[in-house]
């Protein structure tokens, strides 16, 4: 191995002991899908790293692209070198001196047990050096300069500069789930923090066309682009969901129209959720942000399903939602103006503290249960794949 490396250094893999490899494997997998567009680099996944051969790439931007990576504690610059402790010396010194600071320190981690020196005395053997043929003078508190030295098993390391990987774990080794996607700011930053826990997502939308128009779809095909740089390929499952909630406006009244509806969104996708083996449901709800989203409404609501709902952004406030929806590039696609087919229905004095007993009273009044199946049966499926559309209508699911 020559030359500049990326080597990366993995996420919260100490609390993951048996599942070691397999972190390992995806992380590997995902690394290089990530820097698919980079056609010179080269991979070398090991038990403790990855490396990725940098050749004639441009080093920053395949720096970024890894920062996106799940899985990712950190990254290190390094230049390989033999494991020879006058070689390692030599390109400390010229690391240092091309950093031009005025203070420094060693800091040496030997993974090799068998290398012949040990950690302190390979600090104070490459410090020398570096003092014998430099201006720089020793400072292990507040150093300029920390130059890095690592003995691997198969080669040594030294490196000047470390950057923050995401963390979290690769994604996919934490299963799927069904995201509930509206066209709104929550739910993509709900499914941002998801995949940043290795939790793949598949999305399912409750569309009422008229009442919602095709712009809403377009709308979360973008937002979906945009999710595809954390998660190449991601299906949505549209629903046309007009006859059952036109259903629910005749037979329902009105305080009780919302709760009931996201009730059968919810039987709606945990059907869909079975078919498609995702392992829960999810949602970008936020307790006490609207009247649908108190615990007592969300307690409600979800007594139709017993199959778990993730709710990652339940106690996170409006400001960081927008700054992460910001951050990530999808709050300028949420703003945009859309119909809702929960905004569209809105009732004037929603229940902030429904009873299951009177949904259930309003839900013996029509065959409900044959729409919800008739839903399911009609949905229409996209799949987004790096940002384009892949339309397979009318897909089986
Ligand atoms: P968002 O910004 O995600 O739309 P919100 O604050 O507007 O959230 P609600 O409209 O009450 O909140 O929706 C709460 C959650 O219910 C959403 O985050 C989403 O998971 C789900 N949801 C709402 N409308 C739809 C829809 N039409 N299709 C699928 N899921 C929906
Ligand atoms: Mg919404």
């Amino acid at each position: 191995m020559t030359g500049k490396h990326f080597m990366i250094r993995f996420g919260e893999l100490s609390t993951k002991g048996d599942n070691k490899k397999q972190f390992i494997q995806s992380l590997g997998k995902n690394v290089r899908h990530a820097l698919k567009d980079f056609p010179s680099l080269t991979f070398q996944v090991t038990h403790d790293h990855i490396f990725v051969g940098l050749n004639e790439e441009d080093e920053e931007a395949v720096l970024s692209r890894l920062q996106e990576v799940s899985g990712i504690q950190r990254i290190s610059l390094v230049l390989p070198v033999e494991k020879d402790i006058d070689k390692i010396a030599e390109l400390a010194l010229e690391l240092a001196k091309k950093e031009n600071g005025k203070t420094f320190k060693i800091e040496t981690k030997r993974i090799d047990k068998l290398f012949p020196l040990k950690s302190y005395e390979i600090c104070v053997k490459v410090a020398d050096h570096i003092l014998e043929n430099s201006s720089y003078a020793v400072d292990v508190h507040n150093p300029d300069v920390t130059i890095h030295v690592e003995i691997a098993e198969s080669s040594a390391y030294v490196y000047a500069h470390e950057y923050p990987g995401c963390g979290g774990y690769p994604l996919g080794m934490n299963g799927k789930v069904l995201l509930l996607l509206s066209g709104g700011i929550d739910s993509p930053v709900a499914a941002y923090s998801l995949l940043r826990r290795g939790i793949k997502v598949e999305c399912i939308h409750f569309a009422a066309p008229p009442y919602t128009s095709e712009a809403v779809i377009d709308k979360l095909k973008d937002l979906i682009g945009v999710l595809n740089v954390y998660q190449p390929k991601i299906k949505i499952n549209v629903v046309a969901f007009t006859k059952l909630q036109e259903a629910i406006y005749k037979y329902v009244a009105e305080p009780y129209c919302i709760t009931i509806m996201r009730r059968m969104m919810l039987r709606i996708a945990t059907k869909v959720a079975k078919k498609c083996r995702a392992l829960a449901l999810a949602t970008g709800e936020s307790i006490g942000q609207v009247a649908s989203q108190t615990l007592v409404s969300i307690q409600t609501i979800n007594d139709v399903t017993n199959f778990p709902i993730l709710r990652p952004l339940a106690v996170e406030d409006k400001v960081s939602i927008m700054n992460t929806a910001r951050r990530i590039g999808t709050y300028e696609i949420s703003i945009r103006p859309y119909e809702d087919c929960c905004t569209i229905f809105k009732p004037k004095k929603p229940k902030t503290k429904p009873k299951i007993e009177e949904c259930e009273f309003f839900e013996k009044k029509w065959d409900w249960a044959s729409q919800v199946d008739e839903c399911v049966s009609s949905i229409t499926s996209i799949l987004m794949e790096d940002g384009i559309e892949k339309v397979e209508e009318g897909e089986a699911l």
